[in-house]
């Protein structure tokens, strides 16, 4: 046989030397990390309803940038976004025999959260263009018993949410927005995180702005804000002795507070933000171009009027265009060593303890009043899973587009090589 150019069969690989690591740090996370190692204020935290209640210096700093840049009178620095999810549906009020729905394509944590107050996970189907929630889809999930809806903006794009809105105010349901993934992503001129009743963001390490662990939940509304603090810091023996002009109800609280170490991260990077993202979407550009035009790999389409900020490119992969499977198609790639996955994360109803229906020892709550999760519940998921997206992490600082070249070079050399795949494809090569 002709020897192969696929790296996947013994052939030179396009890219030998690593990519340079995420994220991007300067002197400016030094410079504030080193100003809280010298007062040695790790936490500003206390559970009364002093002064410290709010936290250190460093996480309100953080406050105020958030609070500012994103124009909303409340941000509530958390210690990471699965956090943020749950005080925020904590606050909403959200508990046992209520539904609330979700995408089954997301990160665990989205749906996790609901669990956490033992109420029950409903999953609504995707739309196939956004990879988000599907709004028609979320209307013939609601019944009696459902309470809110949680949309995420997947990968870095705006979930629709005029319809998700509209749905809600209709149905008098809350709506949380999962914006883990698309901090500064756009919805028709409005930023996410601020269309809906609260907004939560992630910094854990992989995403656009990290500090290692970390978070950020925001609203327009004072007293879901002052139960997400209560929620934040052992709320049930705060909120006696907190002043307000509203009486905000008992509430249990957790540990969720962020440290002043990693509020001086946070800081220095927010202040990047626009910066990473224009960045991001720069080598995007640069990337689809230069993948333009290949049969059978359809480039992600942004919705008019929003904008994509690309935590991850998704692809739509057609393995009838171009006669190779897709995971061998990815495996092919992923040997010319550039980082592409098969799908996203699994559909979260097809984890254990949806499939069990169980969290407890010896209670099935809160899965005894849930519906039973099967293969099949949300098909347009389980298809752009299973059979048709293809994802890479790929374009973000600090890489550079000589690095997003040898990318579009690899993914080019794979599909003019589809003819090789194909005749090959039942063979077992290593991995
Ligand atoms: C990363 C992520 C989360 C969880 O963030 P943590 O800060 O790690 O808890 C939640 N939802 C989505 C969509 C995410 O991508």
């Amino acid at each position: 046989m002709k020897k192969s150019k696929l790296a996947l069969y013994g052939g030179t690989p396009v890219r030998k030397k690593p990519f340079k690591p995420h994220p991007v740090l300067d002197k400016n996370e030094r410079r504030e990390v080193l100003s809280v190692l010298e007062t040695g204020l790790f936490s500003g935290f206390i559970a009364n309803a002093g002064p410290a209640f709010l936290g250190g210096p460093k996480v309100r700093k953080f406050e105020d940038m958030a609070k500012e840049h994103f124009g909303v009178p409340y941000a509530v620095a958390v210690n990471s976004a699965t956090a943020g999810l749950h005080a925020a549906l904590s606050a909403l009020g959200i508990g046992p025999g209520d539904e609330v729905i979700v995408t089954p394509y997301t990160m665990s944590a989205s749906a996790a959260a609901v669990l956490m107050q033992n109420a029950v996970p409903v999953f609504a189907d995707i739309d196939p263009v956004t990879f988000c929630l599907d709004p028609r889809s979320v209307e013939k999930k609601i019944t009696a018993r459902t309470r809110a809806i949680l949309v995420v903006h997947l990968f870095g794009q705006a979930a629709p949410m005029d319809e998700i809105m509209a749905i809600a105010r209709r149905r008098k349901l809350v709506v949380v927005e999962d914006c883990a993934q698309a901090p500064d992503a756009e919805y028709k001129g409005r930023k996410v995180g601020t269309i809906g009743d609260i907004g939560v963001f992630s910094l854990n390490q992989h995403k656009t702005i990290t500090t290692g662990e970390g978070g950020w939940a925001m609203t327009r509304d004072a007293r879901l804000a002052l139960r997400m603090q209560l929620v934040r810091n052992h709320g049930e023996v705060v909120v006696d002795h907190v002043k307000s002009d509203f009486d905000p109800g008992p509430v249990l609280g957790w540990n969720y507070r962020m440290t002043e170490l990693e509020g001086a991260v946070a800081v220095a990077q927010f202040a990047k933000l626009w910066k990473l993202t224009a960045h991001r979407v720069d080598l995007v550009r640069r990337f689809l171009k230069a993948v333009a035009g290949l049969e059978g790999l359809m480039a992600p389409v942004t919705r008019a009027g929003s904008t994509h900020v690309y935590f991850l490119v998704p692809f739509r992969y057609d393995a009838a265009k171009t006669g190779v499977p897709r995971d061998l198609f990815v495996k092919a790639l992923v040997a010319e060593g550039v980082p592409f996955g098969a799908g996203y994360v699994r559909p979260i109803y097809l984890d254990r303890a949806y499939r069990e229906r169980k969290i407890y020892e010896r209670s099935s709550m809160p899965f005894d009043k849930a519906p039973k999760y099967r293969r099949g519940d949300c098909p347009v998921a389980e298809r752009m899973h299973f059979e048709e997206l293809v994802t890479t992490n790929i374009c973000r600082a600090p890489l550079s587009p000589a690095d997003i070249d040898d990318v579009a070079r690899a993914v080019r050399k794979v599909h003019a090589a589809v003819g090789e795949l194909a005749a090959r494809a039942a063979e077992v090569v290593p991995t």
